[in-house]
């Protein structure tokens, strides 16, 4: 009836009416077709009354409210975002509707019959279509609500990976809201209590004298963007390094109310700063000591080896053997100076290759001798044969594998067996050299390979500079190979490297 009524005869004023309702009510979500002119709204609101009039002509207006409603709920009004909608939106166009009836129905007829059956027939569909819309509302807000609770915990995370905090502060009321990992690099938990600006402010050293600090404070003051550095000491006495980014709002008379900001514990990034530097100190003392130590090396092995030459017809005398001793030991601080070189030539990248062709299988054999010769009592195996001809450094690589063998030795004092593999697998060598001896526990093994790391033993004292797997990998990698190794602390460790064949 209503339809009927308002489509036969007054379908134009109807429209007009609704739209000047509309209008007055000011809307929220009518803002979005704020750039439409009067014409373009008209003819748009044209369709949508039309079709919502036919829905009550043949009776399916609830399900057209419906599919309207799961359009809006799926996002698929075209120009209309759904987080565009407010519940309050959906009150006041329905409220739009009713008022725009009851002002026309007053108008336009004198029925009074006419006006009640269409009150009771509109008031039924509406009562019906806002169940339907609060329900939809609900499952958005829902939905919004565990999206938002998924990103605050999406947040909480990275802040805890990075050691970022964030922090909002009430000048007003001197209180301060304060994230999860904030606590955390206080040294707190949230759920010890609410924060006290004067429980933080206490922790932090705060230095009257440091100049970004003062600068810091002098920003604040303006409300401009600032940033300082501080310590701070946690309950338990432990002191972190903290990093703070912040800003503040004032009021009209220029007094902070509020402020805002970031607060990073960069105690780790700090620590890892100065290693690398002292890390650095260490690499050029080394340089400066090698070089400044192999030149009276070098003139002090001429002498002894003259002295050598000197004694040899009467090398059975205890002048002889004093010689031997001093060529060992010539020989051992050479080798030393030789890896501090090396260590440096690596970092300044001006280690050089001589490559030349040569049977793997003869080096093998060559290191396991001088091994033998320098360590009579280890009884060293070799298993396997490659067969292959390589071209690489030949000398290189025989310090690696003389370094191999040379920590097998000296790392298993007791067992004294030692095993070396060789074998040739997919166009490339692999050579192993596997002890009994000490081993290496596994929270060491993937740090063995860097420069200066040394395993601590509490039973024995092992000397030695931590370069020597350094290198070797460093020249492996160099011709395009790879270093690993097994271990079992206790058990021993095999030591590989695999180098590509010619
Ligand atoms: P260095 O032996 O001079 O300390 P390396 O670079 O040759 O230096 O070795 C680094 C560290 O690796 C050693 O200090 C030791 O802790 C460990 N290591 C090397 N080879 C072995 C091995 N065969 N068995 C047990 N530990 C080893």
């Amino acid at each position: 009836m209503f339809a009927a009524f308002i489509k036969k005869e007054y379908f134009e004023e109807y429209l007009t009416e609704y739209l000047s309702v509309v209008q007055s009510m000011n809307i929220p979500l009518m803002k979005l077709f704020s750039h439409l002119t009067y014409e373009q709204l008209r003819e748009m609101t044209r369709q949508g009354v039309q079709n919502y009039l036919e829905g009550f002509e043949h009776g399916t207006a609830l399900e057209q409210a419906a599919e309207s409603l799961r359009k809006w709920e799926t996002d698929e009004l075209p120009g209309v975002p759904k987080n565009a909608i407010e519940s309050s939106d959906l009150v006041l166009v329905y409220a739009a509707q009713k008022l725009t009836l009851n002002k026309f129905l007053t108008l336009y007829t004198d029925d009074v019959h006419t006006v009640a059956t269409i009150v009771r027939e509109l008031e039924e569909y509406y009562i019906q279509v806002q169940d339907q819309a609060l329900q939809m509302l609900f499952r958005l807000q829902k939905a919004t609500e565990e999206k938002l609770a998924d990103k605050n915990r999406q947040l909480e995370e990275a802040q805890a990976l990075a050691h970022i905090g964030s922090w909002e502060y009430d000048a007003r009321t001197n209180t301060s809201i304060v994230s999860t990992e904030l606590y955390h690099i206080f040294g707190l938990e949230p759920q010890e209590g609410p924060v006290d600006a004067n429980l933080f402010r206490e922790m932090m050293n705060m230095d009257p004298t440091n100049e970004s600090q003062q600068a810091a404070s002098f920003h604040y003051a303006l409300g401009l963007p600032y940033f300082q550095e501080f310590t701070i000491t946690r309950s338990n006495g432990e002191k972190r390094i903290l990093q703070t980014r912040g800003e503040s709002i004032l009021d009209e008379k220029g007094k902070v109310i509020k402020a805002h900001g970031t607060t990073q514990d960069i105690t780790e990034i700090r620590e890892a700063e100065i290693q690398k530097q002292l890390s650095q100190q260490k690499d050029e003392f080394i340089s400066i000591a090698s070089h400044e130590l192999k030149t009276p090396l070098t003139s002090l092995k001429a002498y002894v080896q003259l002295i050598d030459k000197t004694l040899s017809s009467d090398s059975a005398s205890m002048a002889g053997k004093y010689v031997a001793k001093a060529m060992e030991f010539t020989g051992k601080l050479e080798a030393l100076i030789s890896d501090l070189l090396d260590v440096s030539k690596i970092e300044a990248g001006k280690l050089q290759f001589n490559m030349q062709e040569f049977e793997i299988d003869q080096l093998v054999q060559d290191c396991i001798e001088m091994t033998r010769h320098s360590a009579p009592d280890y009884q060293i195996t070799l298993h396997g044969s490659s067969g292959a001809t390589m071209k690489a450094d030949r000398q290189r690589i025989e310090q690696v594998l003389l370094n191999y063998l040379s920590n097998a030795v000296k790392y298993s004092p007791k067992n004294k067996q030692i095993e070396v593999y060789i074998h040739l697998k997919d166009k490339q060598v692999e050579v192993a050299v596997q002890d009994f001896g000490i081993g290496i526990p596994a929270p060491k093994q993937n740090r063995i390979f860097e420069r200066f790391f040394r395993v601590q033993n509490k039973n024995h004292n092992f000397q030695g500079l931590g370069i020597g797997l350094y290198i070797s990998a460093e020249i492996v990698k160099r011709h395009k190979g790879k270093v690993w190794v097994k271990s079992e602390e206790g058990k021993g460790s095999t030591f590989s490297f695999s180098l590509p064949v010619k």
